[in-house]
């Protein structure tokens, strides 16, 4: 029987190739005239077409993102804003470039527009993560949700193969957990499942034909479907194993997702079994988990966290740190049945 509490997001999404074209719009739509542009040094060029399509509703650039926005960067982010005076944060670039924005807008209040150029899917939610001392700590406040979102399939052609695989398997892990999540509602099943399927058919053409803007529009909406279930659902094992692995043992974002979907999906395969069927069907695969993982392989993502300089000695403290602190998910999290799943990971087993 139904039972659940679903709230609205208010994420206004314009969608479409061009569709940056339509940036000083949106600021007008809002009333707004001095944006600050963000974007990490290798996009600072995307950061000037932005303000070269704002014209004189811009106070400057700040192209300083860095992976996983340590506060010394969220700092020089907050004082830029003020020195400029700006009433508004333009973010383009992927979850690095938002996660600035979005630690300059949890202390100062400004709203953001963002243009994600990955398919990390934190444009469409409130969550925000800063790095203290190589420790994350991430929060939920509605300060940071953006207010538009301008999905632009054009400006992704030039994100590299091997970057865009991984980004849309970090995209498909959010729309999996909103499947089992302990708040799944009906619209975010309907969400994941789309966001599922549009990811699952895009990206093996979008690594083979990156310049195929017809497979990066799909990539791109399946990750917008993705985006939308991390912000309305809470997640389960893969994120915290990701979350705890990532800290510990410094490991890359994006690929850290694609090697353990397939082994969070194993370790739930009976206790979120309908959502294992639905994960499957949407992929076109007999099973979920090894749906994923002969996804991953097929886009020749990494497989296993050895290829991502994870130490095999890790494997127990790793086990440890995730068991740690109780929390949500289908399958009670136990310390074994974690250490065996990072342990296949760690050699990239085919989930069996
Ligand atoms: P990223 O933002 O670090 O980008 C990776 C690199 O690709 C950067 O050097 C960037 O400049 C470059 N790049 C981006 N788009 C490009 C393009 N179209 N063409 C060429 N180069 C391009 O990577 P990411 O995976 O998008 O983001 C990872 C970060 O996002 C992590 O810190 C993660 O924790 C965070 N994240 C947050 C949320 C959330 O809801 N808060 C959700 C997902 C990810």
């Amino acid at each position: 029987m139904l039972n659940f509490t679903y709230e609205q997001l208010p994420v206004r999404v314009v969608f479409g190739a061009g569709s940056f074209d339509k940036l000083a719009e949106e600021l007008e739509r809002l009333g707004l005239k001095r944006a600050m542009v963000l974007s990490t040094p290798g996009q600072r060029r995307l950061a000037e077409e932005a303000q070269k399509r704002l014209g004189v509703a811009t106070a400057g650039i700040h192209a300083e993102a860095v992976m996983h926005v340590p506060v010394e960067t969220a700092r020089a982010g907050r004082e830029t804003a003020r020195r400029l005076a700006a009433d508004c944060l333009v973010a383009i670039g992927g979850g690095s470039t938002i996660g600035l924005a979005k630690a300059v807008a949890l202390d100062t209040g400004l709203p953001i527009i963002a243009v994600p150029t990955t398919y990390s899917g934190s444009e469409m939610t409130p969550i925000y993560g800063l790095t203290d001392s190589g420790v994350k700590r991430t929060g939920r406040d509605r300060k940071v949700l953006p207010r538009v979102v301008i999905y632009d399939p054009a400006l992704t052609v030039g994100l590299p193969a091997k970057v865009s695989g991984p980004s849309g398997m970090n995209a498909l892990a959010h729309c999996v957990e909103a499947l089992y999540g302990q708040d799944a509602n009906p619209v975010t099943t309907l969400m994941a499942i789309e966001g599922i399927r549009a990811l699952g058919r895009a990206l093996p053409v979008v690594v083979k034909e990156p310049l195929n803007l017809e497979a990066r529009s799909s990539a791109l909406y399946g990750a917008w479907l993705a985006g939308f279930a991390l912000g309305n659902a809470a997640m389960g094992i893969h994120h915290k194993l990701c979350h705890v692995l990532g800290g510990a043992f410094n490991l890359p974002h994006a690929e850290l997702h694609t090697v353990i979907l397939p082994h969070a999906a194993a370790y739930n395969r009976q206790a979120a079994s309908e959502a294992m069927r639905v994960i499957a069907g949407s992929l076109g695969a007999g099973d979920a988990a090894q749906g994923l993982y002969d996804l991953a392989k097929r886009i020749g993502a990494p497989l296993s966290l050895k290829e991502l300089g994870m130490p095999e000695d890790g494997i127990e403290r790793a086990a440890k740190l995730a068991t740690e602190n109780p929390y949500y998910n289908p399958r009670p999290v136990e310390y074994a049945g974690v250490k065996q799943l990072i342990e296949n990971a760690w050699h990239g087993r085919r989930p069996g």
